[in-house]
Order: structure tokens, then sequence, then C-alpha cells
């Protein structure tokens, strides 16, 4: 399949492997940009469009595909409509490479997106995704308990590949990723969770991972 070599990403940042944004091992990708805003967003850094990580489909690919274990990879971001055509071109690179699923999250209802997509890029993007977890997240909604932060979000299997339904996995959990610089964050938060109180003891649902970058 052809790819538009002039298609560049904005990334926020990657997770070579997780288990926390959905069943099985897992490679992670945010993206840079959100027009939406909701509210309590748990990554209100990567609602800015300022540039962040400039890469190419197969840059990015790459990237995720660090870890050869996984079997899927979770695209959230940001908003990731937003970079419809890019992300198109890099699950298409992987799938060349990796027989993977694909779940990706989007503030916008699916509806929407299908009435919205004038040039058919969200189309495509769509035709690639096993899982689309959608709706903007709204606090109020959060139950603490179930996959997409709010219970307004729905989660659409798009394809037959029934990632989520013929897996064991726990839903709600959240990862620390302790790397050179920084920590990173990974997964669905606790209800009320903000990253000042992880020093106040407040209950993570999932390990400490030591991430070789
Ligand atoms: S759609 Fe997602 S990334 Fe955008 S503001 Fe809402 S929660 Fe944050």
């Amino acid at each position: 399949m052809a790819i538009n070599d002039d298609v560049i990403l904005n990334i926020a940042d990657f997770c070579p492997s997780t288990r926390a944004l959905g069943p099985g091992l897992r490679a992670a990708l945010w993206v840079q940009g959100c027009p939406i805003g909701c509210k309590g967003c748990i990554a209100p850094d990567w609602i800015p469009f300022v540039k962040a990580n400039l890469l190419s489909p197969q840059e990015a690919g790459d990237r995720l595909l660090q870890n050869s274990d996984i079997e899927g990879i979770t695209i959230s971001g940001g908003e990731p409509m937003m970079q419809a055509e890019g992300l198109t071109a890099m699950i298409r690179y992987i799938r060349e490479k990796k027989p993977i699923n694909v779940i990706c999250f989007t503030g916008y209802r699916y509806e929407a997106l299908l009435r919205w997509d004038q040039t058919k890029k969200i189309q495509d993007f769509l035709i690639e995704i096993d899982v689309l977890v959608d709706g903007p997240y709204i606090e109020a909604l959060n139950n603490g308990l179930t996959f997409p932060g709010s219970s307004n979000q729905r989660i659409i299997e798009l394809s037959h590949e029934k990632v989520l339904s013929d897996r064991k996995w726990t839903p709600r959990r959240m990862e620390i990723h302790l790397r050179d610089r920084n920590i990173l964050y990974v997964g669905i938060p606790p209800k009320n969770w903000h990253r000042e109180n992880l020093s106040n003891g407040v209950n993570i649902f999932g390990p400490l991972v030591m991430e070789d970058k």
C-alpha cells in the first residue's frame, strides 16, 4: 500500500509496552494537539497545538515496533482525528511488518466523524481501527471503574477482531513508567486522581515500570 511521504506526525509521547491501555501487551502513542479541551482532561500538556516530536509515519511505526512482543497499539492524545492521514499511513506501515490490533481514543462522537469527513481521510483511518473509544471526557460521569474515563464514552468495535470482548483484562488500570529524566503515567487513572496526588499515596491500579529508552 502506498504511503504519502509528505505526511508528518506530531507526537507528544510514546510508550513501548504497557498493559494499561487495552488487553495484552501494547505499545501506545499520544498525538500532540486537541481542539476539544475537556474540563479535567488528564493530559493537559498535550492539548496545545505546538510542535512536539515531528516524525514520518514510518519513524513513528518503528518506535511502536520496538518491542516485538506487542499484540496491539493504542492511539490517544491529544486528538488522533486531527492527524488521521499520518496515523493511517503509520498503521498500514506497521501491519506490513506485523499483525496488530488497534485501539483509538477520540473526543468526537463516531456519528459526527462520519458526517464531518469530507476528504475521506478520517474514513480511511476508521477502517484501520479495531476499537474506537469515542466522545469527550466528562468529569462528572467518571465512575472510576470503566475503561473509558467517563460513562458517556462508548467502546465501539469497528472490526471483527473482538479485541476487547474475547480477552480477559482489567479495564481500569494505570502504570507509572520511570524514565531517566521523567515519569510517564499510562492508562486510565482512578477517579479524582491528579498528578500532584502521587506523593500523597493515592492508590494506583497498576505497577511501576522501569522503561528502557
Ligand atoms: S478529547 Fe481527550 S485529549 Fe482532548 S481535551 Fe478531551 S480528554 Fe483531553
